[in-house]
């Protein structure tokens, strides 16, 4: 098995902006193609395990991780592209075998009410089970694990880079880990052992019981609301927008920290209408103190042809959010902006300064506001 020195891998951490993964380093080679391996058909089943949700129906096999629920027939390959019905069983192939490895500020997923200040060392295998038409990581998250040069590091290995490197959690995150669900879950075991936090970076497209069960291994969650319409989520990103909500509340009902990202696409996710309704969604349901993040589209992907998204839009879809009841709101993808500092939703002042993804001052002590006392939903330490 290659086992990654520290200098290499040093060497190729990097921590990428505004999201996205230097995967275009990786794929043309450069430093990041050393120590790395081409995982082509003859390695497919080094890097496979048996799957752990599916059942047999009459006509194929059928994944029950995600609500696509793929049937496969002998041979067949996913939606997702890491799953394979090989001789009646299914199997993923992705597992230990990460395309993407960063250390990355907890900041960056976003998460600004957990750990601030800590680092993540943050994976991703190929394949996802959405195609979104803005997607920032297109070149790992619509290939195949096949397709894409991978790194070597069975869970164990995950963890032993994390503590090497002082990262305190370990983020499932760049791709979509609901796919490479199996890796997730045993790598998110041994980091409990080791008193690693996990924490899981979205698109919220799972169903219920395998979900239920990673709630038990996961310390925090950040979903991507991609918009609050069937018919976006249908043309936009070939998902549906039920499931994403019913993943909402059932973190909240296992306690698994979670924070919520919106992306304002013009003339996609930016109606005010509609902003107005997730909103009121979000507040009905009980998460007026998960924070919520308005992130800046950037042209990108097949929606290279948009501008960004205009800065009032998202000043406004911040205030139509504070005004219905949501307490903790940002916004992303600014420079300069001060919408990522955190204010105290009971004194207003600002108990959290953050500049980007750094933090400059924190305020809060145990928990609580240093100016008034007012409890500040979150994990802090
Ligand atoms: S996880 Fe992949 S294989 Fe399973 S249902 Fe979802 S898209 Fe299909």
């Amino acid at each position: 098995m290659y086992k990654i020195s520290k200098r290499t891998f040093l060497r190729q951490a990097c921590i990428a902006s505004a999201g996205s993964v230097c995967m275009n380093q990786l794929l043309q080679g450069g430093e990041y193609s050393s120590g790395m391996v081409r995982s082509g058909e003859k390695d497919l089943w080094k890097w496979s395990k048996e799957s752990i949700y599916y059942e047999e129906t009459p006509r194929g096999i059928r994944c029950l991780v995600c609500p696509n629920e793929c049937t496969l027939k002998s041979g067949e390959t996913s939606t997702c592209r890491n799953r394979i019905n090989h001789g009646g069983k299914l199997y993923t192939i992705a597992y230990g075998n990460p395309c993407a490895m960063h250390v990355d500020p907890i900041e960056k997923k976003p998460f600004f009410h957990f750990m601030p200040g800590s680092r993540a060392f943050s994976i991703a295998t190929a394949g996802c089970n959405f195609a979104c038409l803005n997607c920032q990581n297109w070149s790992i998250s619509q290939v195949s694990p096949k397709e894409t040069e991978n790194y070597d590091l069975m869970p164990a290995e995950v963890i032993k880079e994390t503590l090497a490197d002082k990262c305190q959690s370990v983020a499932y995150t760049y791709s979509e880990p609901i796919t490479f669900y199996e890796y997730v879950f045993d790598t998110s075991v041994i980091a409990r052992r080791n008193h690693i936090k996990n924490v899981l970076v979205s698109n919220g497209y799972i169903n219920e019981k395998p979900l239920r069960n990673l709630c038990k291994v996961l310390d925090a969650a950040t979903i991507d609301l991609k918009s609050f319409d069937e018919s976006t989520y249908a043309r936009l990103n070939a998902g549906k927008l039920q499931p994403v909500l019913n993943t909402l509340k059932i973190f909240k009902q296992e306690g698994v920290w979670l924070e919520i990202s919106n992306l304002v696409i013009p003339s996609w996710s930016d109606n005010a209408d509609m902003i107005k309704r997730l909103c009121d969604w979000l507040f009905q349901n009980g998460f007026a103190d998960t924070p919520l993040h308005f992130l800046r589209f950037q042209p990108l992907y097949k929606l290279n042809q948009l501008p960004p998204t205009p800065i009032p839009v998202l000043e406004n879809a911040r205030k139509t959010a504070l005004d219905r009841g949501i307490k903790y709101v940002y916004i992303g993808n600014i420079p300069g902006t001060a919408a990522v500092s955190t204010l105290c939703a009971h004194c207003k002042k600002v108990i959290i300064e953050r500049n980007g993804y750094t933090i400059s001052r924190n305020l809060i002590r145990d928990g609580s506001c240093s100016f008034c006392g007012e409890r500040i939903p979150g994990r802090w330490t």
